[in-house]
């Protein structure tokens, strides 16, 4: 058979029926539950699917809507979360063996937001173990296959919501960003992913990878629905210090405005950075890139050239702070507290055996790698060449943006230098799959907004995605110039996605 219908409209299309009474939320629940069932044996985008908690959960918004309370605006909407955002009482893994059978006890802030606003969870999403990784390859229990071509990657590390999403079983997720793990996978997938400023969103009960460069952010088929979701799950949160105390910006509405051409891009300045563009990027992508950068400038836009020098050093910088970040933040997971733990094959049982054989067995090579790299950079005699250095070239990552918005509102680059790579065939080189991070690492140590969205297909017919960057708090710019350029293009891309003819077998 096939799926439901309204399986592929957007989220707030969805919600409008909800409201209108045209479809409970048990129906479109159900819906996507058994999509799930039908095709996810061939993606891998879940770890964990709940099905119980999501149809009480829908339930529950049924009988609230039928007595009349008022209701957030996506009450009713499913959405799956990355598997590294603490849920109550269900499986979070993060990807790994380590935490394998580990049920946290509260619940992150996002997902008691999207509890309290009567969103059913359907399940958490495979990711790269620990959210390192760019191909959801890293996964301690499966990969995820991109639902526009199974035999490639997803992107990563939030491959697992990307292709949930991409692949109709969901409209909604909720990924994280440390280097570009929404943004990557939402281009890969013809999906649309936002990476919000830093802060704008609470990261209390996100299993951290590196602390500052963290966030917690949408994916959706459409700019709006994405914009809709980061509005409600964003806003201060004392349990996080980091979070920003200033309200909300209407990012829907200011979105919706823009795709009905109510905000055009007339008289905006547009920055092109010649600094993420050229060697290394696929032909197709710059050609997808470049023709959406001339309907901007149709749509009354004004592209300016701007140069960042210092983005050339960005991805070093990266590759040596997230990894001491990594090294401390992962020292939690010591065999005693949380998840599994293995004693010693031979000799004394003690706190370090124990914790030795604990990590041994539960971390994969790459989380490996990075807890490595990061103790040797953080080491007395190396701190001041490797950490020291590259904070430095954080400073000027973003003394480059500052002046660079000092002339444009927002910048705009390709998402990924290349369109969704065949699966297995980058694992044997670390290096090779960090260098693709060169385009999406600059805002997460810039702490600025970022936002992936289709602009077309390459040669190949896979999807190439639009990054649109703008200043530190203004994610409304982001979603404003965002939302433009979707209409701009016509209809969303993730609509033509294979995966909305597959032939259905329960
Ligand atoms: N691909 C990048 C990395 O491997 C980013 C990961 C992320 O954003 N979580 O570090």
């Amino acid at each position: 058979g096939m799926m439901k219908d309204f399986l592929t409209l957007p989220a707030l299309e969805l919600a409008g029926m909800l409201a209108a009474g045209e479809l409970t939320s048990l129906e479109l629940t159900q819906a996507c539950l058994d999509r799930i069932h039908a095709v996810d044996r061939r993606v891998g985008a879940f770890l964990f699917v709940d099905d119980d908690g999501a149809l009480a959960a829908a339930r529950r918004v049924d009988a609230e809507r039928a007595a009349g309370r008022p209701l957030h605006r996506l009450a009713g909407v499913p959405v799956a979360i990355k598997d590294n955002m603490v849920s109550r009482g269900q499986p979070t893994t993060c990807a790994s063996k380590i935490l394998e059978g580990w049920r946290p006890p509260y619940d992150a802030t996002v997902v008691t937001r999207l509890r309290e606003a009567g969103l059913p969870i359907v399940g958490k999403t495979n990711m790269d173990e620990f959210a390192m990784g760019s191909s959801t390859e890293h996964s301690a229990f499966k990969p995820t296959h991109n639902p526009w071509s199974l035999d490639r990657i997803p992107g990563g590390s939030s491959g697992g919501s990307a292709a949930a999403v991409g692949a109709f079983m969901v409209p909604l997720a909720l990924g994280s960003d440390t280097g570009g793990s929404i943004r990557q996978p939402a281009a890969v997938t013809g999906t649309v992913g936002a990476k919000p400023t830093y802060g704008a969103v609470s990261r209390y009960g996100l299993v951290a990878m590196a602390s500052s460069l963290d966030q917690i952010g949408p994916f959706a088929r459409t700019v709006r629905d994405a914009a809709a979701l980061q509005e409600l799950i964003g806003g201060h949160d004392p349990l996080d210090s980091t979070s920003l105390d200033s309200p909300v910006p209407p990012l829907e509405d200011i979105a919706a405005q823009s795709a009905r051409r109510e905000l055009p891009l007339e008289g905006l300045r547009i920055g092109v950075v010649g600094e993420l563009s050229g060697e290394g990027y696929q032909e197709g992508v710059l050609a997808a890139f470049d023709a959406a950068v001339e309907r901007m400038r149709e749509l009354g836009a004004q592209i300016v050239e701007v140069s960042c020098p210092s983005l050339d050093y960005a991805l070093a910088a990266y590759y040596l702070i997230m990894p001491a970040e990594v090294s401390s933040n992962l020292a939690r997971f010591d065999g005693m507290r949380y998840g599994i733990r293995v004693e010693p094959k031979e000799g004394p049982v003690t706190a370090e055996t124990v914790m030795a054989a604990t990590r041994g067995a539960g971390f994969g090579d790459e989380v490996k790698r990075r807890i490595i790299l990061g103790t040797h950079v953080l080491s007395s005699g190396y701190y001041d060449a490797y950490y020291g250095s590259a904070q430095k070239v954080r400073t000027l990552v973003q003394r480059d943006f500052d002046a660079a918005f000092g002339e444009v509102d927002a910048i705009v680059s390709p998402t990924s230098p290349v369109t969704a790579f065949p699966l297995g065939s980058k694992l044997d080189d670390p290096l090779a799959m960090y260098l693709l991070d060169v385009t999406t690492i600059p805002a997460n140590l810039a702490g600025i907004p970022g936002i992936s969205l289709p602009c077309g297909l390459a040669g190949d017919g896979l999807p190439v995605g639009l990054q649109v960057l703008a200043p530190a708090h203004a994610d409304d710019v982001m979603y404003r110039i965002a939302g433009a350029v979707e209409a701009g293009l016509g209809e969303p891309l993730a609509s033509s996605c294979p995966a909305a003819t597959w032939e259905e077998r329960a």
